[in-house]
């Protein structure tokens, strides 16, 4: 079964999640936006075993910490789905654009499409592209735990931004009603910002999304 615990980094206090699986202790860092000593303690102190980095989307809070923890553990890159190159290629100038320190660009090793999975230890995620925040975020679910890691698509009561190069309303609304809410209502989502919630929570509840 999935486990994950989940760790606020940088000045945006971004959900990095650490998830593994209980069988074995292999885990992947999804969203590794900074303070990678703090997740690499983290680590530790579960007693879990880091193998991979997972990436929703490529926004610095997000990802500004990738190219070091995956130079330092020798870990491989996976996602997000290549609509988000541009904001890869761009994070030296995020740092200045978003008051963070400089960040550094990285090539993933292995991209993410709609449909693809995910897997640590015995235990494999869904892989759906959910743009709109940016054109090439993607979310990971894992059916079994009842669990998704959303990163900026939707939060407890808000969704993401969409006045970034590359974002876009609507395409994030179809997004959550057509790829997220599927998923169940019972389905508890860890967003990239603030507290859990579940879908069917949001779907009758959201002001963004709510009756939909
Ligand atoms: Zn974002
Ligand atoms: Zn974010």
């Amino acid at each position: 079964m999935l486990r994950y615990h989940t760790v606020p980094v940088t000045a945006f206090q971004q959900n990095c999640s650490i998830v593994w699986c209980d069988q074995t202790l292999r885990a992947a860092v999804i969203d590794p936006g900074g303070e990678v000593p703090r997740l690499l303690e983290t680590a530790d102190r579960l007693g879990v075993q880091l193998e991979q980095i997972w990436l929703t989307h490529a926004h610095i809070d997000h990802a500004g910490g990738t190219a070091r923890l995956a130079r330092e553990r020798q870990l491989p890159i996976v996602g997000p789905h290549p609509g988000d190159r541009f904001w890869i290629d761009a994070l030296p100038q995020q740092g200045a654009m978003f008051g963070f320190p400089a960040a550094e660009a990285f090539e993933p090793d292995r991209w993410l499409a709609d449909g693809d999975t995910v897997q640590i230890g015995r235990c494999t995620l869904q892989v759906r592209h959910c743009p709109g925040h940016t054109p090439g975020h993607v979310v990971f679910f894992s059916p079994e735990a009842r669990r998704a890691f959303v990163g900026d698509v939707l939060f407890a009561g808000s969704i993401g931004r969409t006045d970034f190069p590359g974002g876009d309303y609507q395409t994030l609304i179809d997004s959550i009603t057509q790829r997220l809410w599927p998923m169940g209502d019972d389905v508890v989502f860890i967003p990239g910002h603030g507290p859990e919630s579940t879908f069917g929570r949001e779907r009758r509840t959201n002001p963004f999304v709510g009756g939909t």
